[in-house]
């Protein structure tokens, strides 16, 4: 089915391209939007594309971290300032897709395809960021742990924009590191965990773990991080803290694994991303 493509210079633009065709759909890499458009199960009457905005590419580290939505896996990857100020999410970076895919893919793109399986949102749930929303109106920051909705569901009415993604510079003690499992090594996660600890001798001060593809949309492991916070980070903490893990995480069975397995997953992944932060292997 053939479509419009639209290429506006400025927000402004988008917004009004948008108004005159509330069919027409935002793009910015195109790597989910254009599969879903082959296989038919979109038909956009016009795709505005967001790539020729400025604003949305850049990359600010000052007082926060301000990461533009335009920004392509790729730059995550590789830019030394992501690299030394958010080490998780150049990891998880590196692991999305191709090497192909990771050069016009996009962090906005990847957030606001809202899959459950978004390699971006772990890394960042765990640092506690904050979507910025650009609308006709004015713009609005909420934290990334209520963008999701559901899956392929945010918060995002029709004609806002992800411009931004904030996130505080995380303590000098904080380390962080990401785990992906996939059925071979570029694949689609089968479950992915992204854990962030500040330890302080034996105790863990401060906990967050973040979850791919094991429930309806990325999600925090609430409970979890309140295990390991609870006392000693000993093998019995560790041992309760997995067995959370399992329990509150909600995989679903499909072509790729059973939820069985998924939840078998989360505890694995927990426990060897908490003995590799303790072990001092990450940053
Ligand atoms: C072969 C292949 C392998 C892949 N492997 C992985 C993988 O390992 N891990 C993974 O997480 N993903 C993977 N993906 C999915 C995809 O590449 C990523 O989700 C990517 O980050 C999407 O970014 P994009 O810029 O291409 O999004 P697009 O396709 O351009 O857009 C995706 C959605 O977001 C909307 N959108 C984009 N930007 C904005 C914005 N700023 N504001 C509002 N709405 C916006 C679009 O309207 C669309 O609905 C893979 C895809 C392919 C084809």
């Amino acid at each position: 089915m053939p479509f419009d493509y639209h290429r506006p210079a400025t927000l402004e633009e988008a917004w009004r391209l948008a108004a005159a065709d509330p069919e027409a759909r935002f793009v910015a890499g195109g790597t989910d939007v254009m599969v879903r458009i082959r296989e038919g199960k979109i038909t956009p009457r016009a795709l505005i594309s967001l790539s020729r905005i400025s604003d949305l590419a850049r990359i600010a580290i000052g007082p926060t971290v301000v990461i533009g939505a335009g920004v392509r896996v790729a730059e995550l990857e590789r830019n030394a300032s992501i690299r030394h100020a958010l080490p998780v999410l150049s990891q998880a970076a590196a692991l999305l897709g191709s090497t192909q895919i990771r050069n016009v893919a996009t962090l906005g793109g990847n957030l606001c395809n809202a899959s459950p399986c978004a390699d971006l949102a772990p890394p960042l749930l765990v640092h506690d960021a904050r979507a910025r929303i650009a609308t006709v109106s004015g713009a609005r920051e909420i934290p990334l742990a209520t963008f999701f909705v559901g899956p392929r569901a945010s918060v995002l009415a029709p004609g806002e924009v992800l411009s931004a993604v904030v996130v505080d510079p995380p303590a000098p003690t904080a380390r962080a590191v990401f785990l992906k499992q996939g059925r071979v090594r570029m694949d689609i996660a089968l479950a992915s965990l992204a854990v962030l600890l500040e330890t302080d001798g034996q105790r863990c001060t401060r906990a967050r773990v973040a979850a791919g593809s094991l429930g309806p949309c990325p999600m925090r492991l609430t409970e979890t991080e309140a295990i390991l916070t609870s006392g000693t980070l000993d093998d019995a903490t560790l041992a309760r803290a997995r067995a959370a893990a399992e329990s509150e995480v909600r995989p679903i069975s499909d072509v790729r694994a059973g939820a069985d397995y998924r939840r078998h997953l989360a505890g694995a992944l927990l426990e060897r991303a908490v003995r590799s932060l303790l072990n001092g292997a990450e940053r």
